[in-house]
């Protein structure tokens, strides 16, 4: 059958298996503060090329550009504005780089769930998705001493069990899909889940202005200062209507010298615009679920 032919009642299950309940919107944050501040580092470094199969050494030393640059030009920036975020990690950029998830957490930083080696959460078997789950918990409680609370899918994406495991693990929050810009619940088939998404958003992501592939007709496209105008204009919009600025960045995508500066410009802007809070996102939606309206 062709979606034209669809009954309603097969469309309308499909929109409503994973759908947003209601907002999750606080009156002020922590301190009276009018805007939160959601910075987050999806650790990716070789999973992107290990996901696919690749075994491209040129691909796989950009990964590691990631733990040897990226990271330490970020955490040197976070350390130095007294800002705290929030790095997604999959568990084998965690196995393969134990000193620096050690190092994040024991900077302050939240460290949470991003899959096992970056696979396509949305294609896998329910039983095969729980398993990495939950072994990407464990390597990631051991590694930071606290089981995460988080977790964003590695594609940006759900399977149909996504959601059910993710309640099943007792998980806090989501930070993956695209329906809000404030905190929501999560209906599952209908019916309130208990998890917060904390909305991301393509546009907020560094890898859609600077991915590049050798092989392909991917090139990038914006020049730097556009993304951090982009980036800016998220951001004071955010803090006009009070709301959550979140942004998504990957430490081998911006951890450059001609890029790494976006970071530290948001950050002094934000401070300048003034009643901010940088948080992690597990505080940010705590917040939210304790205090919404
Ligand atoms: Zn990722």
């Amino acid at each position: 059958m062709q979606p034209w032919q669809w009954p309603e009642a097969h469309w309308r299950g499909i929109v409503e298996h994973v759908r947003a309940g209601r907002t999750l919107r606080p009156a002020s944050w922590p301190g009276g503060a009018r805007c939160a501040i959601a910075l987050s580092f999806d650790s990716d470094h070789e999973t992107n090329e290990l996901r696919e199969g690749g075994e491209s050494i040129g691909k796989l030393s950009q990964g590691q550009y990631g733990n040897r640059q990226g990271i330490p030009r970020i955490l040197g920036i976070l350390a130095q504005h007294g800002v705290k975020a929030s790095f997604y990690v999959p568990a084998v950029t965690a196995l393969l780089y134990p000193d620096e998830q050690r190092r994040v957490a024991a900077e302050g930083h939240e460290l949470a769930l991003h899959g096992w080696i970056h696979e396509r959460n949305s294609v896998l078997p329910e039983a095969a998705e729980r398993d990495l789950m939950l072994r990407a918990a464990d390597v990631l409680e051991k590694l930071a001493g606290k089981r995460p609370v988080g977790i964003r899918t590695p594609s940006w994406d759900f399977s149909p069990s996504t959601l059910k495991i993710t309640r099943e693990m007792g998980l806090l929050y989501d930070s993956s899909l695209m329906a809000d810009v404030d905190c929501y619940e999560l209906l599952l088939d209908g019916e309130p889940t208990g998890v917060v998404e904390l909305p991301v958003e393509w546009i907020r992501d560094d890898a859609v202005y600077f991915n590049m592939n050798r092989f392909a007709g991917l090139r990038p496209y914006t020049p730097p200062a556009d993304v951090f105008d982009i980036f800016r204009r998220e951001l004071e919009a955010a803090h006009a209507e009070g709301g959550i600025f979140q942004l998504t960045m990957h430490p081998h995508i911006s951890g450059y010298r001609s890029r790494i500066w976006i970071l530290e410009e948001l950050i002094r802007h934000a401070k300048s615009l003034g009643n901010v809070w940088f948080a992690a996102h597990a505080d940010i939606v705590r917040h939210a679920k304790a205090h919404a309206q």
